[in-house]
């Protein structure tokens, strides 16, 4: 038996044959032809065109229909990018000009394309790379005839390579492909959130552990602890064999407890909320028993288009939500752009410390007419359900009251316009900056609700760029200045009568439950499916008995 070590991306244990892909883009493998008919020639890449944004279209159509529209959405992007006028016509030109073969025009315009990106000091455009490699290849493809693109992916096994493109996993299919191993593979790369979304149990960053000589053995998948067992010996298939009954056990038992109060033993209540992205989301809150929505990052509305979301498809997006969730709450975070989440159109200026620049509410109380236009939207969409607003990123009173006053002022304009809204829609703080938190009784006086951004609170209380893989084991979120923090907040919260929740990713941490309920923290809002299994925890705390003792260990 072999052992190979990796990151666990997606949970899970899966046994089947391991199929290596090769790893040679088409983009890589192509012939340089001189052509005599650039006629011919051309009429020969419009065609391989047509086809690529056919089989784009499909692509897109199976991940909407067995994902979501918001995994879909990169589908969309790739096509934009085929059709993308400067590219076509460097295609064209090569071809014209230099009289070759298309698929050869298309490996060197794209080469040219990555060669160029690859210099650029930013990791998201360095990610689009494979974008490009992923577009270009299928067009390539699709011109030399060869459209059904990997067989290899309808066979049931599990699934090995240096990298997946995303087209590559949409064309998966979660009932045959049983996990996906990677030699590279970033966490947030379109294969590895593809690959969540479908659950299949993923292991990346495997490296030259991953040998092509494994191509068709008997392998076990374990995506919770990262592990590969290549040739298993029989007290490895058994073990492994026990720790998956156990953990269908578990989920079964989870499921039980849809329904259920999130009630301690000793009779304390606590709303678990789920945080969502998009309208896609909503189905698996729904599944998981969410009581109310404690973080949309609203943001994602305006990432991957091209201009603005108008105010009309906004309050569309909003009603949605709130119909959906019926008289359950939803807070929805305002724009909170910047930093890691860049939008061409909104013209950032490059920054050397995006992190600590130009973002969230500093970018919405800079530019009024944004900010009022999502205001606007929340507003309308207001008389459709119970909808809460909360502001990223305050550090300071003044911003606060500021935000505040473009509130009233939307306010006031849709009265004046007769426009309905609910007039007590209540306006809560984000507390992810030290300064919030140490100005915390301040704010509370201002503020309907608190809710804490364990995320960014870490990174900016330990000076570690919740980013960078070089530092991310310094990222340290059980550090007692956090979670010294996190006491202050919630005893200056409870000192001016409001609530108080968590929604940063600290809120689904089990070893942590205990001290939030010891410290009264009113609301812990996290990704849908933690939320069953931090309602177990909570179904099995004792708080007047761990109390003292849990304080005394975390802070
Ligand atoms: C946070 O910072 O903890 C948070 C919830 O916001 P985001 O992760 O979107 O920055
Ligand atoms: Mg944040």
């Amino acid at each position: 038996m072999t052992v190979l070590k990796g990151k666990g991306v997606v949970k899970g244990i899966s046994f089947g044959k391991l199929s290596i892909k090769n790893s040679i883009s088409s983009i890589d493998c192509n012939l340089k032809c001189k052509i005599n008919d650039t006629q011919l020639e051309i009429l020969r890449y419009e065609n391989g065109k047509k086809a690529a944004i056919e089989h784009l279209k499909e692509l897109y159509n199976k991940v909407c229909s067995e994902v979501d529209k918001e995994s879909a959405m990169i589908f969309e992007v790739h096509q934009m990018m085929i059709e993308d006028e400067t590219y076509c016509s460097s295609i064209f030109d090569l071809i014209k000009n230099e009289k070759v073969n298309s698929e050869y025009a298309v490996s060197c315009v794209s080469k040219k394309m990555i060669d160029k990106l690859s210099k650029v000091d930013d990791e998201y455009i360095r990610e689009r790379i494979a974008d490009i490699k992923d577009v270009s290849s299928l067009l390539i493809d699709c011109i030399c005839g060869n459209v059904s693109r990997d067989c290899e992916i309808n066979r049931k096994c599990i699934l090995g390579a240096n990298d997946f493109t995303p087209s590559q996993t949409a064309e998966m299919n979660s009932e045959t492909t049983k996990g996906l191993l990677m030699m590279n593979g970033t966490v947030n790369s379109h294969a590895c959130i593809l690959a969540k979304a479908m659950n299949i149990p993923c292991v990346v960053g495997l490296g030259d552990q991953l040998k092509e000589e494994y191509d068709g053995k008997d392998i076990i998948l374990d995506g919770f602890s990262g592990t590969i067992y290549i040739e298993p010996d029989v007290t490895t298939i058994k073990r492994l064999k026990k720790k998956l009954k156990m953990c269908q056990k578990h989920y079964e038992l989870l499921n039980n407890l849809k329904g259920k109060e999130n009630i301690t033993l000793d009779g304390k209540k606590i709303k678990l909320y789920a945080n969502i992205g998009s309208i896609s989301d909503l189905n698996i809150v729904k599944g998981n028993d969410a009581g109310g929505i404690g973080l949309f990052r609203s943001e994602f509305l305006y990432l991957r288009r091209k201009n603005y979301p108008s105010e009309e498809e906004q309050f569309k997006v909003y009603k949605k939500v709130l119909e959906e969730m019926k008289d359950k709450e939803v807070v929805i975070r305002t724009l909170d752009i910047g930093a890691d989440k860049k939008v061409d159109y909104f013209d950032l200026p490059r920054e050397d410390n995006p992190a600590m620049g130009y973002r969230a509410i500093r970018i919405c109380l800079d530019r009024p007419q944004i900010f009022k236009q999502q205001l606007r939207a929340i507003f309308r969409a207001s008389t459709f359900g119970k909808v809460s607003i909360m502001f990223p990123m305050i550090i300071s009173l003044q911003e606060l009251k500021n935000a505040k006053k473009i509130v009233k002022e939307v306010k006031h304009e849709l009265k004046e316009s007769g426009i309905p809204f609910d007039k007590n829609v209540k306006v809560g703080v984000m507390i992810e900056t030290p300064a919030a938190v140490f100005i915390s009784d301040e704010l509370a006086k201002e503020a309907d609700f608190f809710s804490i951004g364990t995320n960014d609170l870490t990174q900016y209380s330990l000076a570690i760029d919740r980013q960078n893989n070089k530092v991310s084991g310094m990222y340290d979120p059980y550090h007692k200045a956090i979670l010294r923090m996190i006491k202050i907040v919630a005893d200056n919260a409870h000192k001016h009568g409001i609530w108080v929740g968590i929604c940063g990713e600290l809120a689904a941490d089990e070893n942590l439950t205990e001290l939030f309920l010891s410290l009264g923290i009113d609301e812990l809002s996290m990704s849908a499916p933690f939320i069953l299994g931090i309602r177990k925890k909570i179904r099995e705390t004792n708080v007047d008995e761990v109390r003292d003792e849990i304080i005394k260990k975390f802070l």
